[in-house]
């Protein structure tokens, strides 16, 4: 680290704009705790924290020398430089629409020198993997200040302008989270985010299976406003307003009870299975984790404009009278007469959609759970009989007589 001497021209302070905290692993990066952006520790020169030789006098008249960390106002970011939101960079493949991955590159700067403050031009990043994109937004420049103030707050005044530009950062922007904090036996309670924006819920965790997305008790809890799991930091006010959000009625609790309960039968049932248990949380947290629509008249369990967006349509508008035998989740057999509207696959699934005569709604199957669909060409024209031949090539089990 470079060591520099201070001197009258400038006063160093010894308040410093963040502490990083003392890498535990010496290959390890620190990041600025609280900042928008992961700034970690390696940026402290560009933040003008520097090692600096103080002299002070001891009562006795000698004088004492000693190196201590302060803050100048030399920004210096450079050309090249990258700074993600999260401190995983782009390695986590979890981020959707709601919880884009941002990141910025510099792609020219000047240092700030004496009285200038030196410029940054630079570009945001915005990346979801889910699916796959990444957008650039427009090229911004700002002084060297205002750049550190964008890292920090997620703000910043360009260059020539007196407006700010608040850059999105995806569901971290949406207030009014609810925090419930779920027991956890004798270590840190963990942390569910629920999120709300109009009628769409996020609903987050901070646990193992969590951070990848997945169905964890602790969500569970969070969503029925459970006392008996709560840890003593979440207080009877948050229970009151998660009873108040998720009531019996919404259609985010009554996915979520119906999809718990056939994730407990089913792993019950077949404890071996890990893979599709964990497929099944997996799927179920990504609706909660994507913004579930919680409506009190929830129209299907997959109304969530997350998965609406996923859908890749194979054959649409086809209003067929079909039959087949369906395997439900708990391997409970039943024979169904559904007026199919669509053909669609989710994530390399395929499914039908349409009215269920025998459940009188709306109801989506997966094809994997039918033995055959059988289409007859009676009901159909021939636009939608080559549709469905071309389907077929992906899809074996359906049948057109
Ligand atoms: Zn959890």
């Amino acid at each position: 680290m470079q060591e520099i001497k201070q001197t009258k021209k400038k006063r160093r302070k010894r308040e410093l704009i963040t502490e990083f905290p003392e890498r535990k692993d010496p290959n390890k990066r620190e990041f600025a705790p609280g900042w928008k952006f992961a700034v970690h520790d390696a940026f402290k020169d560009a933040l003008d924290i520097k090692l600096t030789t103080v002299v002070t006098k001891k009562e006795d008249g000698t004088k004492k020398e000693e190196k201590i960390w302060t803050q100048g106002a030399a920004f210096s970011f450079s050309e090249g430089d990258v700074i993600h939101k999260n401190p995983d960079g782009q390695l986590t493949n979890n981020h959707d629409n709601a919880d884009p991955h941002i990141f910025i590159q510099v792609n020219k700067a000047a240092p700030t020198v004496d009285e200038t403050l030196g410029y940054v031009k630079f570009q945001v990043f915005t990346q979801t993997n889910n699916p796959f994109s990444i957008t650039n937004d427009d090229v911004y420049d700002c002084n060297q200040r205002e750049f550190v103030r964008l890292l920090k707050t997620g703000v910043f005044t360009p260059l020539g302008s007196n407006n700010d530009i608040i850059i999105k950062m995806g569901i971290n922007e949406i207030e009014n989270a609810i925090v419930y904090y779920s027991r956890n036996a004798k270590k840190q309670p963990f942390k569910v985010t629920i999120k709300k924006d109009q009628d769409l819920v996020y609903v987050n965790c901070d646990c193992p299976l969590g951070l990848e997305k997945k169905l964890c008790r602790h969500k569970i809890n969070a969503m029925r406003g459970d006392r008996e799991n709560k840890s003593s930091l979440t207080s009877e006010e948050t229970i009151e307003q998660l009873r108040k959000l998720f009531c019996n009625s919404s259609s985010a609790r009554n996915f979520l009870e119906d999809e718990w309960r056939k994730l407990r039968e089913f792993s019950h049932s077949f404890p071996g299975n890990e893979d599709e248990i964990q497929n099944r949380r997996k799927r179920i947290g990504m609706a909660l984790a994507n913004g579930f629509e919680n409506t009190i008249e929830g129209p299907h369990y997959f109304n969530i404009r997350s998965w609406e967006e996923n859908r890749i349509p194979l054959a649409d508008n086809l209003y067929a009278p079909v039959l087949f035998k369906y395997t439900d989740s708990d391997g409970e057999t039943t024979e169904r007469e559904v007026t199919v509207f669509e053909i669609f696959s989710n994530n390399s699934n395929f499914y039908l959609y349409g009215y269920c005569h025998l459940r009188h709604g709306m109801r989506t199957f997966a094809l994997n759970r039918i033995d055959t669909v059988y289409f007859s060409s009676l009901s159909l024209n021939k636009d939608k009989i080559d549709l469905l031949n071309d389907v077929k090539k992906q899809i074996p089990n359906i049948i057109i007589g």
